[in-house]
């Protein structure tokens, strides 16, 4: 078994950048924070956490990481969003705000607030394509979903019941991963088991 810890990095501009650490950490990565461009030099993964993607994106600009991520995205630096990570990962939103722009590298649509008003925050069971035997309990919090796929998107997940029956809410491009929910937030770090093995393959694939 490859047991290389991967250096995976966490957006942390804004939103629960904690638990993700703790996820990475509990699932063989060596995670750590990054706020400024030279802190993006050493990342071989970076997750994008769940937040509010409006104040994200423009705190990317203010912080000059808006350019550098796209490179490294561009270049093939593997990801994974959850949320409002999802949204940055999004070469096209629906329903965002005025001048929003996103980090790309997943060819989808996604939707902001997509569930609706009345029903904020809810969980759920998915099934995600990679654990078929065990649903995952999401937890969406004005979560988005995805409207649109490209070709060489794979959807992952669809919600199995109850409101937004059937939307895709996970998705996976190469080795570019988005969830609409929050596996960071219940203890179930299957996700963040595949991102690091994902985070692996590509280095991997590199040397
Ligand atoms: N609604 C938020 C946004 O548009 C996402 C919410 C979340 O990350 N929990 O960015």
């Amino acid at each position: 078994m490859n047991t290389y810890r991967p250096q995976v990095g966490v957006l942390a501009l804004q939103g629960d950048v904690r638990e993700h650490l703790t996820a990475l950490r509990a699932s063989g990565a060596d995670a750590f924070a990054v706020r400024r461009p030279a802190e993006l030099e050493d990342v071989e993964g970076l997750v994008i956490p769940g937040g509010e993607s409006t104040t994200m994106y423009k705190l990317a600009i203010a912080f000059d990481l808006l350019e550098p991520l796209r490179q490294r995205l561009a270049a093939g630096l593997p990801a994974y969003g959850s949320c409002a990570g999802m949204i940055m990962l999004a070469d096209r939103i629906a329903d965002g705000v005025d001048g929003q722009v996103t980090l790309g590298g997943l060819d989808i649509t996604v939707r902001r607030n997509a569930f609706g008003r009345q029903v904020d925050s809810f969980e759920a069971p998915v099934v995600l394509a990679p654990f078929p035997d065990a649903p995952f309990h999401a937890v969406f919090i004005r979560a988005p979903w995805v409207d649109e796929v490209g070709r060489s998107v794979e959807v992952v997940g669809r919600v199995g019941a109850g409101a937004g029956e059937g939307r895709i809410v996970a998705v996976r491009q190469g080795a570019i991963l988005a969830t609409a929910f929050h596996p960071e937030l219940t203890g179930d770090h299957r996700v963040h088991a595949l991102f690091v093995e994902i985070v692996r393959r590509q280095l991997k694939g590199k040397s």
